[in-house]
């Protein structure tokens, strides 16, 4: 318990950036903007841009009722997974970074 407190300490603190809230979400070496709330009937979903040491992501928490019916409810939750892998796939692939454009016939080939 002492070394890991001991570890926390040691964090090289880092300045403020230009979108985060600068206040309490911020920490020593971890930054936070304001949440930005999206919402569908009854589920919603809170997106928070973060930078924890030199690495910037979005912190993403989803709310989504489920069924009463378990059966329905499973199908939900399998469906939520391979909708997140697929979103994932889409947001973190070279495609997205400057310089480079989709070429679809490549991304098929590729991908077979
Ligand atoms: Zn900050």
């Amino acid at each position: 318990m002492s070394a890991r407190t001991t570890a926390r300490l040691r964090r090289a603190p880092t300045e403020h950036t230009g979108w985060c809230a600068r206040d309490h979400t911020c920490g020593i070496d971890t930054h936070r903007a304001r949440p930005v709330v999206t919402a569908r009937g009854t589920g919603r979903a809170v997106m928070t841009r973060t930078r924890a040491g030199d690495v910037d992501y979005a912190e993403v928490l989803i709310r989504i009722p489920l069924h009463r019916n378990e059966n329905t409810a499973r199908t939900q939750l399998a469906l939520l997974l391979r909708l997140l892998g697929e979103l994932l796939d889409t947001l973190t692939t070279s495609h997205l970074l400057p310089g480079r454009t989709r070429r679809p016939a490549l991304d098929r080939r590729h991908s077979a």
